[in-house]
């Protein structure tokens, strides 16, 4: 099921003309993560709409060599194999020493997530080195008091999941509570500031790609989805609350991959919660 291959039209599907024969006289693929980055803004602000278009014309290139190429999104990572329930694609999971992000792919059982459209997902976070000294902060040192053990040693912070269909395309955005993870969580504002530094270099090109486009594309969903996150944590504040099993995914999103790409990544104007 997780190797159909990918067709353009799918992802294109909504895209306009005009933006088609950008993409296809651009040629996608060699547009860099710099590129992306080095548009420096504030997440709390609207995003530039030219690093909104990089990362909506990068997406498209992406998916275009794999259909090009008759390949899947995570072929690579799988092996060639069936992928397996709750295995870690990677197995030891895919890691930017040089940034300090981490992803994974796995599946769940359908029993697990009943009703989820999803085939999988891709869990994102941050290792140490890139929060230890923000835990500092009044602001995170309330966050933390969320948790019973707050100073539990852990090695990373988890950030966002980003949920894939069979063909390989992101279809939601959701967090989910610290059990699931095994780690802990930051609060939204280090969150979004860390997903907005964010860059991929783990040997896995395009899906290191594709989370690093989701995330620039997707930004004002994703803080919305932290904001919703922490709101319902501060509500629901007591003893485990970390560890409850019965609270698993916080905040989700349905996302629609062709309309963003149709907008060709316009962002919306619109005020954010903190200021
Ligand atoms: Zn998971």
């Amino acid at each position: 099921m997780c190797c159909q291959e990918v067709r353009s039209e799918e992802v294109c599907a909504q895209m306009c003309s005009e933006m088609r024969s950008k993409v296809r006289s651009k040629m996608c693929p060699q547009v860099r993560a710099q590129e992306l980055t080095g548009v420096s803004r504030n997440w709390r602000s609207p995003p530039a709409k030219g690093a909104a278009q990089v990362a909506s014309l990068r997406l498209l290139g992406i998916y275009d060599g794999l259909a090009r190429r008759g390949e899947h999104l995570l072929g690579q990572l799988l092996g060639g194999e069936l992928p397996r329930q709750w295995r870690h694609y990677p197995e030891d999971d895919a890691i930017d020493q040089g940034s300090g992000f981490q992803w994974f792919y796995h599946s769940h059982s359908p029993e697990d997530r009943p009703g989820a459209a999803e085939h999988g997902h891709i869990h994102l976070f941050a290792r140490r080195k890139l929060w230890s000294r923000r835990l500092r902060s009044a602001h995170e040192i309330e966050f933390a008091s969320l948790a019973d053990d707050p100073n539990r040693q852990v090695s990373t912070r988890h950030l966002i999941t980003i949920g894939l269909d069979a063909k390989g395309i992101p279809i939601s955005l959701f967090t989910v509570n610290s059990w699931v993870t095994g780690d802990l969580m930051l609060s939204a504002s280090n969150t979004a500031l860390l997903l907005e530094q964010m860059t991929l270099a783990t040997g896995n090109e395009d899906v290191d790609a594709v989370i690093e486009c989701v995330v620039r594309l997707f930004q004002n969903e994703i803080w919305d989805l932290l904001v919703r996150r922490d709101a319902l944590l501060y509500e629901k504040q007591s003893p485990g609350l970390l560890r409850d099993e019965s609270l698993e995914v916080l905040s989700e999103l349905a996302i629609n991959v062709d309309e963003k790409l149709a907008c060709g990544g316009a962002w919306q104007q619109q005020d954010f919660p903190l200021s």
